[in-house]
Order: structure tokens, then C-alpha cells, then sequence
């Protein structure tokens, strides 16, 4: 995308807000040697530490430190790269940021160091992404994953797939040219064979990326049922600690409160909901639509019922009623404890039960695992790839085209056509295929300085 090469110089503080041993500004431009010079007072030596004092215009110190010079195309933008390493104090950093805007750089927008590295071709756009998710991980699993995808394992393996359906195409573009015996020819080439070997290393691809991107995101579970069920008690007992009230008043938790739990490393985000009613109370109003707002966006529903009530309540087959059709249900049946019944998993009509005590823990560890399984969560070696929403939409598109394909072959030119297709999509991936507007949505989400 040579079109899109910036130019300009750009400057940030690289460093996280607040207070630190030592602050970094680091700046990104073509022909930054002048630009050092005038800030450091003599020319900084090519990728090695330089003592330096840092100078406002008139001369007089701002700070001093370490100043680092990357000459292009080695560094991490591909422009040359100057990083400043000074007290990490937010007056200081601010003072030296303001001095390389009087030189000439302009404030970076947030990603804007990453995505000249992508546009500079020395990352690819998933590699860009594990950049961001590295610094994001919110569990060590996340960030090792992260990590595979920075330094390049997913992006190859996507490449892989890539070349194989490139060679695939060719194949049968050459066939094009010999109407007669295409057949034949595909038969003997293999290309129904390849063509099954692609899918499967797509299918693979996608289910690892699927728990990757379990272990990025999480997983949203929702709480729901009439009130008094125990929903509080069951969001203290699976998060372990005193967070939401409890209380025997009906109608108390009049906000969704949210929790995030960890399950095998998996962040699991369990909202508490106000119990669904009609209400005349204006703040309790409030928490039931946002507990709407919430079931929308679920990955999973559990809803409970008091183990003795006799049956369904008209709240809860109301509630049921009107839960999005495809998310993932669990029904718990709570306070068995009350009966005293054991703990249990009943699963009929594809629908699981399981009965439990949120007050005595008893059959929380039913819970536990039954959310692993719902949401897909299996056990992995270290091949697991962090992946995004994007991805997997990506790959799932592919493998439509591919199962499309496989459905034309007596029509070669629209088995030509579905080959493309898949092709483009696995190459939305690195970014050897992307929009621009995508571009912005990727890179606006990072932050400053990265
Ligand atoms: P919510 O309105 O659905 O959030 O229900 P709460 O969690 O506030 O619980 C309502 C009442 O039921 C409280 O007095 C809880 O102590 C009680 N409770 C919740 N779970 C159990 C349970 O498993 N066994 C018993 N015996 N009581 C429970
Ligand atoms: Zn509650």
C-alpha cells in the first residue's frame, strides 16, 4: 500500500500515564538526525544507549537520560525511530513532548506507531493485533497466545492456507483453457484431494482460534430469574467473595452487577440482573432495561428457579419466552439444600439442568465445568491463537466458500470463482486484503504511543 506511507514525524509518551523510574517519548519520522541533534545537542550513535541532556530551544535542560536512535528501515516503524528515555514524571514527559512538537513532530494518534509498521510492511496486520492484545492480556494463558500471534505463528499458518488455495486456483484455471477432459484432469491432479486437506486445516485453524479468542475475550454469562431465586448469592458463591447484595427483600438488586471470574484461565464476565418484573419503582425500572441491554449481548443464560417452587413460575416462562433464541441456556434448579437433595446434572431435550446450593456451594463445581462446555472450551496444547472476532469471521467465510466449491465442481468457472473468494478472506487476515476503513477501526483501538 505504498500510496498510504506517511511522512510526517510523529511523537508520544510510550510510557503508562502517572509516575516511574523512567519515562519514554518516542518519536517516528523520516531523516530524524537533525531532529536529535537539535533536541540532544549532538548526533546520537545508531542503536546503541547515548548519554544525553535534553534541550528546550533556548538551550537550557529539560530532562537528561538515555536516547536511543533506530535509523530506518531497522526499527519498529520502519522510519527512523528516536526513543527518549527520561524521568518518568508526568510534567517531565510532558515538557519533552512539547519540545518535539517544536521540532517539528505532531502528536500520534493512538496506534499510529504500529500501523506505520504494518504499512512499512514490518508487521503483518495480525501481527498488529497481537501488539495490542499482548499489552491488553488480562490472564497469562491470553498473553502467551499474544505473543504467538506477534512474532508471526498464526500469520504463517494463515499464509500457508493461503498458498495452498493459490496453487489449488491455479490448477484449475489451467483447466479452464481445456474444457474437454477437466475432470480427468482435476482427478489426476488431485485437486478434490487438496481441496478436502485445505478445509481441514481451516477447520482446524478456526477451532483453535475459537479458543483463542474464548481466552481473549470471554465469555458474557448472565444471571437470570425471578427475584428471591438467588442470583446474588450465586454470583458471591462463584466469585468467591462479598460483591453484590443479598438481601430477602424481593426486587433489591436494582443494578446489573458484574464480576469477572476466572475458570481454567478463561475470563468469565457473570452479570447479576435485577429481577425481571413489572415494577412501578422508577430506579428499579432503570436496572431491568439495562438488564435487557445485557441478555443481548450474552454468550450464556443461566437461569434459576428455587429448587422448590413446584414449577415454572409465571415470571420465569415469561422471561423464557423472551431470551434470544440462540444463546446458550443452563437452567439451575438453586437451594436444594433446602430439600435436602443432592447435587445433580439432568439433561433432556437438549437442555441442561443442574441442581445446586449457591448457599452451601454444593454442585457450584456442576456450574464451573458446564459453562467450560457450553462455551466450547477444550483442552489445548500450545498452538492456541489469540484470535479476534475478525478472524474467525474470516475463516468461517472461507470455509462457506470452500463448502460452496466443493458443491460446483461440474461448473468449473463458479468452482474458479468460490476458490477466489476463500482466498480473499484468509487474506483479510494478515491484511494483504483490507479495507482502509478497517485499518482505522483496528488502529484507533490502541493505545497512545504503541
Ligand atoms: P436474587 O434476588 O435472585 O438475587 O436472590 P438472592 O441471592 O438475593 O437470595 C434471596 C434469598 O435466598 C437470600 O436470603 C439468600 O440467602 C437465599 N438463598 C440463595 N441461595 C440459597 C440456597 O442455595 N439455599 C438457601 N437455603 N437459601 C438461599
Ligand atoms: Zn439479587
Amino acid at each position: 500500500n505504498p500510496a498510504a506511507r506517511p511522512r510526517d514525524t510523529i511523537a508520544a509518551i510510550a510510557t503508562a500515564p502517572g509516575r516511574g523510574g523512567i519515562g519514554v517519548v518516542r518519536v517516528s519520522g523520516s531523516a530524524l538526525l537533525p531532529f536529535a541533534r537539535a533536541l540532544c545537542g549532538r548526533e546520537p550513535a545508531p542503536r546503541v544507549a547515548t548519554f544525553a541532556r535534553f534541550r528546550d530551544a533556548d538551550g537550557g535542560a529539560i530532562d537528561e537520560g538515555l536516547v536511543l536512535y533506530f535509523p530506518a528501515p531497522g526499527s519498529f516503524t520502519g522510519e527512523d525511530v528516536i526513543e527518549l528515555q527520561g524521568h518518568g514524571g508526568p510534567v517531565v514527559m510532558q515538557m519533552l513532548l512539547a519540545r518535539c512538537v517544536e521540532l517539528g513532530a505532531r502528536l500520534a494518534e493512538p496506534g499510529e506507531f504500529t500501523k506505520r509498521a504494518f504499512l512499512n510492511g514490518k508487521l503483518d496486520l495480525a501481527q498488529a493485533e497481537g501488539v495490542a492484545d499482548l499489552i491488553e492480556a488480562s490472564t497469562t494463558a491470553a498473553a502467551r497466545s499474544a505473543l504467538r500471534s506477534l512474532s508471526g505463528a498464526f500469520s504463517s499458518e494463515v499464509t500457508r492456507i493461503r498458498d495452498a488455495l493459490i496453487d489449488l486456483r491455479m490448477l484449475v484455471e489451467a483447466t479452464l483453457d481445456f474444457p474437454e477432459e477437466e475432470l480427468d484432469f482435476l482427478e489426476r491432479a488431485d485437486a478434490f484431494g487438496r481441496l478436502a486437506a485445505v478445509r481441514r486445516s481451516l477447520e482446524s485453524l478456526l477451532d483453535r482460534a475459537r479458543q483463542g479468542a474464548l481466552l481473549r475475550s470471554g465469555l458474557n454469562v448472565v444471571l437470570v430469574g425471578p427475584p428471591n431465586v438467588g442470583k446474588s448469592s450465586l454470583l458471591n458463591r462463584l466469585a468467591g467473595e462479598e460483591r453484590a447484595i443479598v438481601t430477602d427483600i424481593a426486587g433489591t438488586t436494582r443494578d446489573a452487577l458484574r464480576e469477572t471470574i476466572q475458570i481454567e484461565g478463561i475470563p468469565l464476565h457473570i452479570i447479576d440482573t435485577a429481577g425481571l418484573r413489572e415494577t412501578s419503582d422508577e430506579v428499579e425500572r432503570i436496572g431491568i432495561a439495562r438488564t435487557w441491554r445485557e441478555i443481548e449481548r450474552a454468550d450464556v443464560i443461566v437461569r434459576l428457579q428455587d429448587a422448590g417452587a413446584a414449577a415454572d413460575s409465571a415470571d420465569t416462562a415469561a422471561i423464557d419466552a423472551a431470551l434470544p433464541g440462540q444463546v446458550e441456556r443452563i437452567v439451575v434448579r438453586n437451594k436444594i439444600d433446602l430439600l435436602g437433595q443432592a447435587p445433580g446434572r439432568i439433561e433432556a431435550d437438549g437442555m441442561v439442568t443442574l441442581q445446586l446450593s449457591a448457599r452451601t456451594g454444593d454442585g457450584i463445581d456442576l456450574l464451573r465445568a458446564e459453562l467450560l462446555r457450553v462455551a466450547g472450551w477444550h483442552a489445548h496444547g500450545e498452538d492456541l491463537v489469540l484470535a479476534r472476532e475478525r478472524h474467525l469471521a474470516a475463516l468461517r467465510g472461507a470455509l462457506e466458500h470452500l463448502a460452496q466449491a466443493a458443491q460446483r465442481v461440474h461448473a468449473l468457472e463458479l468452482f474458479a470463482e468460490e476458490l477466489r473468494l476463500a482466498q480473499d478472506r484468509v487474506s483479510e487476515i494478515t491484511g494483504e486484503f483490507t479495507a482502509d476503513d478497517l485499518l482505522g477501526v483496528i488502529f484507533s483501538r490502541f493505545c497512545i504511543g504503541k
